[in-house]
């Protein structure tokens, strides 16, 4: 169980106590993973809301006193009754996740309490990962290298992007992984410029590009990497825009160390492929964190100004996406420390022709 500096967190947002209701905080916090239900943080207790579909996993997962929710007893009764308890005059609450819906309930629920937007404070706690976190990210990630050495047997032309996607979850799931960290992304041909592209029923042709960006969960946390290969041989193009998406991603791994900002890592792969005049082929940014949740700050973008620490995660994951022609990204997963990083990623970037 995670030492939790409740006190420092109510004096930081001058608050009695802290409402919990994004499920990623919650089990950060606590260390309940049934994501349905409230956490109350206050300097003498720390409280657990849920359900009767929860509460037996929720005493085993977590120290916090488990309060059952229920219809003849519902959150916003027992809310009160523990804001009246513990004296709260200003209890903080998560305004990024809260609905509009939910504020003007916990409003009458709490007629007497001022509410105070918590902000990002409580993701911000998230972001440098403990020495326990990051041998879970690794071994998800590990999980994905497993997984991408399956599917290069698997690959040929006539087989379709939905059977490579359903190839790569299962090769994740055979290996250890609990779940999938997002929606598999397998793009071939034409569907390459797309870079969130759903997969489809397209069959693999020779000359496509066929990138595929996948990540899986293990014991909650995410992992994340995308490669690109061509059925078939390269084209000179197609060698030309791979190349240099890889250079633009081996610069970037090589800027990536703490004292850097976002930005600034960014800016190395950018304007790497701007030079090789791919600059408006590349929309979006270079990487962000992860960790419970598969996209958390900071991100390596050109609006990110926070300050790299050792411990945080990095993707690098340049790309260049050219409509009617296709596209090429490279992803890897690293961790950030002083002087530069460890990529966590153990697959191949060579072009692989298949
Ligand atoms: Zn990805
Ligand atoms: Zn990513």
């Amino acid at each position: 169980m995670r030492e939790l500096e409740v006190k420092g967190l109510l004096e930081k947002a001058e608050v009695e106590a802290v409402l919990v209701t994004d499920p990623y905080n919650m089990r950060y916090l606590s260390g309940f993973s049934g994501g349905e239900g409230a956490l109350l943080l206050t300097d003498r207790k720390k409280v657990l809301i849920t359900d009767s579909r929860y509460t037996e996993a929720a005493g085993r997962e977590t120290d916090f006193l488990v309060l059952e929710e229920s219809r003849s007893n519902p959150r916003g009764k027992l809310l009160a009754q523990l804001a009246e308890e513990y004296r709260v005059s200003r209890m903080g609450f998560e305004d990024a996740s809260v609905t509009y819906q939910e504020y003007e309930k916990l409003r009458k629920t709490l007629p007497e309490q001022e509410l105070i937007p918590l902000g990002g404070l409580l993701d911000s706690l998230r972001a440098v990962k403990t020495e326990e976190e990051l041998k879970l990210i690794r071994r998800a990630e590990s999980i994905g290298d497993l997984a991408f050495a399956k599917i290069l047997e698997v690959l040929k032309p006539g087989i379709s992007e939905l059977e490579v996607a359903a190839e790569l979850e299962y090769q994740m799931k055979r290996a250890g992984a609990e779940g999938l960290s997002f929606d598999t992304i397998v793009a071939s041909g034409l569907h390459s410029s797309m870079p969130h592209a759903v997969p489809t029923e397209k069959k693999l042709e020779p000359g496509d590009f066929v990138t595929m960006d996948f990540g899986c969960r293990y014991q909650g946390y995410c992992s994340d990497m995308t490669r690109t290969v061509v059925i078939g041989k390269a084209s000179q193009e197609q060698k030309k825009i791979y190349q240099t998406v890889l250079e633009a991603q081996r610069l970037a791994l090589d800027q990536l160390s703490a004292g850097k900002t976002g930005r600034q890592v960014d800016a190395v792969a950018r304007g790497h492929i701007a030079e090789a005049g791919y600059g408006k082929y590349f929309g979006h940014g270079l990487g962000h964190s992860l960790g419970l949740f598969i996209h958390e700050e900071p991100r390596l973008s050109p609006g990110d100004d926070t300050l790299l620490l050792p411990g945080m995660v990095e993707t690098v994951e340049p790309g260049i996406y050219v409509p009617g022609f296709g596209g090429v990204r490279i992803e890897d997963l690293a961790l950030v420390k002083e002087g530069g990083c460890e990529n966590y990623t153990g697959s191949p970037k060579e072009l692989i022709e298949l």
